[in-house]
């Protein structure tokens, strides 16, 4: 009998749709920046300077990764549970040590993510020294629509970007208001690490961010790109 080369059957890779496409894209990994526009920068007491700062990141698990659509239990270990609405770079390339003029070619397409927060948990940490894990990095948080290939798009430089919770805005921002440009964050991740196809990057939030509660709905929109939708279910 054969053995069997793993000892039970290996989860499923995480993935999301692709518009005009059968085939599905496989998320490697799940890059976020930090702080990058100035008006959330300020809402969260940590104002960036980008001539003496460099972009931040941390890192979800592919595994917190939820399609777009879904409804969500209220995350346990919380009481302040935020949305954050963000464009999300596709990466279709391998890149390391990019320039900004040759990022473009990493790019596969864009989507409209969700970085759900558990902001109590999150600021004790960060007031503490300590790492984001539990707030950041914890299952369902990463939420995503499905990804538009680049197309004629090119690198995106403008476009609205905003979010509302059942009905009413809470956040309404412009793309160009990045503080790290697409190309810049590019460039500046791929010194960092190797990156593949198959890897997200949230491009982090503007200011608006704020709590949700059960039942809520959430609804976030890119021009051009497309809406990301997310209910927020009951505790387990
Ligand atoms: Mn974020």
């Amino acid at each position: 009998m054969k053995s069997p080369a793993y000892l039970w059957t290996p989860p499923a890779t995480p993935s999301l749709p692709v518009l005009g496409n059968t085939a599905r894209f496989p998320v490697n990994r799940i890059f976020c920046v930090g702080r990058n526009y100035h008006a959330h920068a300020i809402e969260m007491g940590r104002p960036v300077d980008k001539a003496s700062m460099k972009p931040f990141y941390f890192t979800k698990s592919p595994t917190a990764l939820v399609e777009s659509g879904a409804t969500v239990p209220y995350p346990t270990g919380t009481a302040n549970y935020h949305y954050e609405m963000e464009l999300v770079v596709a990466v279709g390339a391998p890149g390391f040590r990019v320039n900004e003029a040759d990022a473009e070619m990493l790019i596969y397409g864009y989507a409209a993510g969700l970085d759900m927060t558990r902001r109590d948990l999150q600021l004790v940490a960060r007031d503490q020294g300590r790492p984001w894990d539990l707030g950041k990095d914890f299952e369902k948080s990463a939420v995503c629509s499905a990804i538009l290939p680049i197309g004629d798009l090119g690198v995106l430089k403008s476009g609205v970007i905003n979010l509302q919770v059942n009905g009413e805005t809470k956040q309404s921002a412009d793309l160009a208001q990045l503080i790290w440009n697409i190309p810049e964050l590019l460039a500046d991740l791929s010194q960092f690490y190797h990156l593949e196809p198959g890897d997200i990057i949230y491009t982090g939030t503007p200011e608006g961010v704020g709590p949700v509660s059960s039942g809520d709905s959430i609804s976030g929109h890119i021009d051009r790109v497309g809406d990301v939708l997310l209910t927020i279910g009951q505790p387990e």
